[in-house]
């Protein structure tokens, strides 16, 4: 069939569920054009080992185009899609250039959410791209400089208290590994800081931490982060963040570093679907992943609100996955003249890390804890890893790391913003 009769499948984000939308169609009589505002694809699990300076950022990431330049169907877009004319079936990239479909996915996925306090973010960057985490490794290291620099005892203090926002996986991890990290990895770097005094005080609103866990894990993972030196605050909010404190309730704790891990709110280019979103930005879909009304525009992964019996499919990286190749094969049933199938969500499970040799692991039918939990964790984030290469990296990085306890990516790249 000549180029332009082939239907034009426009995919729009290059995560996970994205990725495996084009994978999917790899064999397809189709055009693809995957647009992605960056140039690389994101392994967002690892990305606080980033953050925390254990693993580099160019070994959890992959640049789209090498990933799919196997895939002659596809073609890569470096461009940020702006807005989105359902009607006209038309994408309108950053440039004013417009992107026509035969079929679209979107696979935006989401960002961090303030509550409506989007003033916080100055002061607690959140984690989701690699930038973010950079800023986070910075902001992490820099404070140990500050406070090596303070004559000022409250001062040096403030400047070693550091406050994570939220007990969903993300704050857990950055909480559970920020006073190992002090005590064994860089204190003995300095000659004014004891390693006694950094402080790390993990805010959740709810009344537990991991509330996606059954709480027998959860009330584990709490003892877990307190036996690592965390002050676990549940229950407490916080109520005001400043360039020199946060307040969580009424008290005003004196602290530099604040890490926000609380709340998402999705793309905004679901709202351009002409469908009612939900409170987190989500777009409602029908049960193949279609927008209501558009059959042939898929929302799917984080941005997406796919019902699962009175719950939500849970917004992690093997949902994303499955639904970016349950839309692909939409498109495949539409070709073939075959009905599209309902979308299922198969559950693998939940693992969250909490530290060196302390996880969670709920597969429903199995519970684990503890260090058999932890080498589960870290099977399967080497395994599901994009790249061989990148595999190979992160397993030598992190063999460094359990066995020296030092942290081998300790740079600070960009310290005249923070000064700024
Ligand atoms: C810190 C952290 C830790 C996590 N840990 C785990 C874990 O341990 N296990 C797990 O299963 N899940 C985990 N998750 C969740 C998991 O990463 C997400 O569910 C998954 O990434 C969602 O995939 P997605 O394809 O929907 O979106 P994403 O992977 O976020 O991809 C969205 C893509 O869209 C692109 N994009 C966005 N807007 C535009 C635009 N306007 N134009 C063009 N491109 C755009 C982005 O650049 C990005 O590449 C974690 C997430 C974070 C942030």
């Amino acid at each position: 069939m000549a180029d332009s009769k082939r239907p034009h499948v426009v995919i729009l984000g290059g995560g996970f569920a994205g990725l495996s939308a084009a994978r999917t169609l790899k064999r397809a009589d189709v055009r693809i054009t995957l647009v992605d505002r960056s140039n690389h694809h994101v392994f967002q699990p690892l990305l606080y080992q980033a953050a925390t300076a254990a693993v580099s950022p160019g070994d959890i990431t992959a640049p789209i185009r090498f990933l799919l330049r196997k895939q002659r169907n596809a073609r890569v877009l470096m461009a940020s899609a702006e807005s989105i004319d359902v009607e006209g079936k038309c994408v309108r990239l950053d440039r004013g250039d417009d992107l026509h479909y035969d079929y679209l996915i979107v696979a935006t996925g989401a960002r961090h959410a303030y509550f409506g306090r989007d003033e916080w973010e100055e002061h607690a960057p959140g984690l989701k791209s690699i930038e973010d985490a950079l800023e986070i490794r910075n902001r992490f290291l820099a404070a140990f400089e500050e406070a090596e620099r303070c004559d000022d005892e409250a001062e040096r203090r403030a400047w070693l208290t550091f406050v994570i926002v939220g007990a969903g996986p993300t704050g857990v991890e950055l909480a559970g590994v920020m006073p190992v990290i002090a005590r064994k990895a860089l204190a003995g770097d300095y000659r004014a800081i004891d390693a006694a005094g950094t402080r790390v005080i993990l805010v959740e609103g709810l009344d537990r931490v991991l509330t996606a866990y059954p709480e027998s894990l959860s009330a584990r993972a709490k003892r877990d982060l307190e036996e690592l030196g965390v002050q676990v605050r549940t229950g407490a909010r916080v109520t005001a963040i400043e360039e020199d404190c946060v307040h969580i309730g009424d008290e005003r704790i004196p602290c530099r570093n604040v890490f926000w891990a609380a709340g998402n709110q999705a793309s905004s280019l679901g709202k351009k679907l002409g469908v009612e979103t939900d409170r987190a930005g989500r777009v409602p879909v029908e049960p193949d992943l279609s927008v209501p009304g558009h059959s042939e525009v898929f929302a799917v992964g984080d941005l997406a609100a796919v019902k699962w019996g009175d719950k939500l499919v849970p917004g992690v990286a093997p949902a994303a996955n499955q639904q970016g190749k349950h839309a692909a094969r939409g498109i495949l049933a539409d070709l073939a003249g075959r009905a599209r199938k309902p979308f299922r969500y198969l559950d693998k499970g939940n693992l969250a890390t909490i530290g060196r040799n302390r996880a969670i692991a709920d597969f429903g039918w199995l519970r684990v804890r503890g260090r058999l939990a932890w080498f589960l964790w870290l099977f399967v984030h080497i395994l599901y890893l994009v790249g061989f290469r990148n595999r190979l990296s992160v397993l030598l990085q992190w063999a460094y790391a359990y066995f020296t306890f030092q942290r081998g990516v300790r740079l600070i790249t960009q310290v005249e913003k923070r000064e700024g």
